[in-house]
């Protein structure tokens, strides 16, 4: 294989949607970033992990050091230098998923998390290290706000309590919608106005590029756990953040310095993943829907949180199509007898796996309070009663049949 082709870059970020009618997810979710396949003669990305690359010259590899070094995508001529400056298979799901998210650039990361404390070193880096985290939010991303990893200070708010939370140093607004575990939907447009300009970087993990464009609702970033349904099998994991030029600038040229940029082998899998995400994530939709309507009538269930649900989504955000396309394949559920019942449906399921995680083929129920949302303070810590659960591609009947018995064990 030609090193040089499979190293340069596709023709720009927007390379499958510059053509003049926009295609469908669908169709780019399969062809993203894969344009270039048939120059090369292969049918699949090929898989490179060359961990450096031979120098030309040293003018052009000092040349190619600063540029990527500055976060500047691989050029023409340039050498890649190292893996930790650049990777075509990162570089392949980077494009793929700005091409999904309505954006202009991406940038993959090891991990969701590894995205979210990249993005915090980058805000913290401006000056203005304040930021405004509208809970609730995923464990993860409550906890390294609350520690003040990178120096940054976090005042909490609420989708309505944004404006008054800003300060002259507010550098970014984080929020996640719909919510991990509760299923909170969150206005965006509404918070782009409360922003007044404050960047806003938006959690799409759970809606996925498939149901929600937070870009076209204003945020200036969308991070996503491709870990989740982008991935889709439990077997890769990795965070990817697509925004405009700028910020992927910077988020590039901190991640060379972290040295937390995507594996070849995960950037494959997770590539491959994205092709089969919009069909996944209507048929999962589909199931979550048959069983949330069949939990809302059980009468040990206290409360259902799903957007599909009536008063799920008090601002019609779904409904009207306003924000989202669908509910989603997330979905959590109270038992009216607390902790304790809750424990025992997650002991008592066997189709189902007691596991974190989410967005796969495999059904999977967690209680968020004692996994997930552990680090998570006192009063915003998810109920002691919540399992999470995230339905997966098993048949509807059989996950509520399972259900059926671990719910009256
Ligand atoms: C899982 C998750 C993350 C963290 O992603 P990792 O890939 O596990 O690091 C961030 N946000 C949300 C909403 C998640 O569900």
């Amino acid at each position: 294989m030609d090193q040089q082709s499979d190293t340069a870059p596709l023709s720009s970020a927007q390379g499958t949607s510059a053509k003049a009618v926009r295609m469908s997810p669908d169709t780019l979710a399969v062809h993203a970033a894969r344009e270039d396949l048939r120059q090369l003669g292969v049918g699949v990305p090929p898989i490179n992990n060359c961990a450096f690359n031979p120098l030309p010259d040293v003018d052009i590899g000092g040349a190619s050091y600063d540029a990527l070094a500055a976060g500047v995508r691989l050029g023409n001529g340039q050498s890649p230098v190292y893996r930790r400056l650049w990777a075509p298979n990162a570089a392949r799901l980077e494009q793929a998923v700005a091409v999904l998210d309505q954006n202009e650039d991406a940038v993959a990361f090891s991990t969701g998390m590894a995205a979210v404390n990249t993005l915090l070193k980058v805000v913290a880096d401006t000056g203005n290290r304040h930021i405004v985290g509208v809970r609730p939010l995923y464990g993860g991303t409550d906890h390294t706000l609350a520690r003040g990893t990178h120096g940054v200070e976090v005042t909490w708010a609420t989708p309505t309590t944004v404006r008054s939370a800003l300060r002259p140093d507010t550098g970014l607004i984080l929020v996640e919608t719909p919510a991990n575990p509760s299923l909170d939907l969150v206005d965006l447009q509404e918070l782009v106005r409360q922003a007044n300009g404050v960047p806003l970087a938006v959690d799409n993990t759970f809606a996925t590029a498939v149901l929600q464009s937070p870009a076209r609702h204003g945020a200036t970033m969308v991070i996503t756990s491709a870990t989740k349904f982008i991935g889709g099998h439990g077997d890769a994991l990795g965070g990817v953040i697509s925004t405009n030029m700028e910020w992927a600038a910077k988020l590039r040229a901190e991640r060379a310095i972290a040295g937390n940029i995507l594996s070849p082998a995960e950037a494959y899998t997770l590539h491959r993943g994205l092709q089969t995400m919009p069909i996944r994530v209507r048929a999962q939709q589909e199931r979550a829907q048959r069983i949330a309507d069949w939990l809302a009538a059980q009468p040990n269930v206290a409360q259902v949180h799903y957007p599909g649900l009536p008063g799920g989504d008090p601002h019609a955000l779904v409904g009207e199509g306003r924000q989202m396309s669908g509910p989603g394949s997330v979905l959590a559920f109270a038992m009216r007898d607390g902790y304790h019942a809750a424990i025992r449906v997650a002991h008592s399921v066997h189709l189902i796996t007691h596991a974190v995680s989410l967005g796969g083929v495999q059904s999977l129920i967690q209680h968020p309070a004692a996994l997930t949302h552990r680090p998570v303070e006192a009063p915003a810590k998810p109920d002691g009663g919540l399992l999470r659960l995230s339905v997966g591609l098993e048949d509807a009947e059989d996950l509520i049949k399972d259900l059926e018995h671990a719910l009256t064990e």
